[in-house]
């Protein structure tokens, strides 16, 4: 056994699963710095994953005829830009899906030369370093599945200040030529929330809001009530949608979840009872993904 958690995943990763150019798509070889792995689940789709931390944090390159939109820059590891300059040649508009850590890592390469776009409920957390201390504990054994690349040390690891250059609040559409994205609000796991809908394609990029895994509704800007409000409103996207791509676990997602989602969201506040509570977060299992609670939260909508 190595030192890390899942020395399968990484063997498989170290042998080259990293890259998966699937049938016809562009040698992607050498663009993965021994840490991202590029995968192509649909023209014009491209989703980087980072398959060596737990997290499994997944950023998505929408790319139409004039530009592109990605979604989120990771977890600061590796140079985001330079994968990202390998994968299209089309100007690229940075859309950060919310400003939590692990999805706003290599804004400030792409600052200066992209466009960078959030939520304006979470502006402002853009406009602050994030230091080393609220990262580093990220990076240690436990939550590793693989070695750290060559020169990434986890101790110096630092996010600059990157301000937005334009905020959204909900409704914009983006057009990058042959293909629109739709900017959706959808507060309740972060305030500033956002989801990308291209409806003509019925794909829904459903970023840290629904995903097959625990869904986080704890950290200290969370919301229930609007998760649920949040989950409605998705859910009765469902039927339109094609496929879904998450930002954490599985991807692509059956849309077919959404409402099931909805449904056990509904039920916890009406005061389900959960499987487990520790450390002052409630966990409720269910078939596909969990949803974890902090109890202040339950408290807040009665439940
Ligand atoms: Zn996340």
């Amino acid at each position: 056994m190595g030192p890390y958690n899942r020395p399968d995943i990484a063997t498989a990763a170290w042998k080259g699963a990293r890259v998966d150019p699937g049938d016809g798509a562009p040698d992607d070889a050498g663009l993965d710095q021994g840490w991202f792995e590029v995968r192509r689940p649909e023209p014009g789709v491209i989703t980087i994953v980072e398959p060596l931390h737990q997290e499994q944090v997944k950023s998505s390159l929408v790319v139409g005829d004039e530009r592109a939109v990605l979604i989120d820059t990771g977890m600061g590891v590796g140079d985001f830009r330079r994968l990202v300059a390998g994968l299209t040649d089309r100007p690229v508009t940075v859309v950060n899906s919310h400003a939590h850590w692990d999805h706003i890592g290599g804004n400030r390469l792409f600052a200066g030369d992209s466009d960078i776009l959030i939520h304006e409920a979470e502006a402002a957390e853009l406009e602050r370093v994030v230091g080393n201390d609220e990262l580093r504990g990220w990076f240690t054994p436990e939550h590793l599945l693989g070695p750290l690349p060559t020169g990434f040390d986890h101790e110096e690891l630092a996010f600059l200040a990157t301000p937005a250059t334009r905020t959204l609040r909900g409704g914009e559409m983006l057009a990058l030529g042959g293909r629109m994205l739709e900017v959706l609000h959808v507060p309740g796991h972060s305030p500033g929330g956002i989801v990308l809908l291209d409806r003509a394609n019925g794909v829904l990029f459903s970023t840290d809001v629904a995903y097959p895994g625990a869904l986080y509704c704890k950290s200290e800007d969370a919301d229930l009530a609007a998760y649920r409000r949040t989950m409605t409103m998705l859910a009765d996207l469902a039927p339109s949608l094609r496929t879904v791509y998450p930002s954490h676990a599985e991807t692509p997602m059956d849309p077919a979840l959404l409402p099931r989602m909805r449904d056990v969201l509904e039920a916890i506040a009406a005061g389900r009872t959960p499987d487990g509570v520790e450390a002052g977060v409630a966990r409720f299992g269910f078939d596909g993904f969990s949803v974890l609670v902090a109890v202040h939260q339950l408290e807040a909508v009665g439940a």
